[in-house]
């Protein structure tokens, strides 16, 4: 059910349409009933298509659906307490963040700014504790913005989107400091992975190809939360 909210905000946040509206065909603007709302049966049993106009589902819908089950079903199995259910909304924040960077470069304020105010306010209750999540935000944030500023003095021009300091700080306050190096490598890495699928296929790649950070980010940083839900390891803090 989340994964379908998700879906239809990214959609009509980006195009300036309310959310308040009933859900309807994208290409008919057919309201749709309920029966044609049930995520992922509704797509399998019309074969992807609308019921009135037969314009194809777009796939993004159904894409997206089965991600955010997926994050609320590995972290509900990462635990079945307070802690999983803090990181399955982790994680359909950061779907919501990977869509709208992949789809339109965009980090809305709206969206970072309560996930890295929730990750502090989790540290209240849930490891890792409220230190290390607040030295995470506050370093998340310093070493983007700071790599963003340097680039532009060396180059003049912007190398790096404004909503990037502000997710790394996000995802700081609910990975803690010691889990953000971590992040930002598995991050590099898939994007250079993605370079080369990109290049492989014929795609022209230099060094001035935009790709969406937030989005590669958000990908590195829900994995590392399943495998350190309580934030870094003692032996990551040991001096
Ligand atoms: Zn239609």
């Amino acid at each position: 059910m989340l994964g379908s909210f998700i879906a239809v905000l990214t959609l009509r946040w980006p195009a300036g349409e309310g959310l308040g509206g009933r859900s309807r065909c994208d290409s008919c603007a057919a309201p749709l009933r309920w029966f044609e709302l049930v995520p992922v049966l509704s797509f399998a049993l019309q074969a992807g298509r609308c019921r009135r106009c037969g314009a194809a589902i777009p796939l993004r819908h159904l894409a997206i659906e089965i991600v955010a089950a997926l994050i609320g079903g590995l972290a509900l199995g990462v635990s079945p307490a307070a802690i999983g259910w803090a990181g399955a909304g982790f994680g359909w924040g950061l779907l919501a963040l990977a869509v709208l960077d992949a789809e339109h470069f965009w980090l809305p304020d709206a969206l970072t700014l309560p996930l890295l105010a929730a990750g502090l306010l989790a540290g209240l209750w849930l490891a890792p504790p409220l230190a290390e999540r607040a030295w995470g935000a506050a370093a998340g944030y310093a070493s983007l913005a700071a790599i963003a500023a340097g680039y532009r003095a060396l180059t003049g021009r912007d190398g790096l989107g404004g909503g990037d300091p502000k997710l790394l700080a996000a995802i700081g306050a609910w990975l803690g400091w010691p889990l953000l190096a971590p992040v930002v490598l598995a991050a590099a890495l898939l994007g250079l992975a993605l370079a080369l699928v990109d290049r492989a296929r014929g795609v022209a790649v230099d060094r001035l190809t935009a790709v969406p950070l937030g989005a590669l980010l958000a990908a590195a940083a829900f994995p590392i939360w399943l495998l350190f839900p309580t934030g870094a390891p003692a032996l990551m803090l040991a001096p």
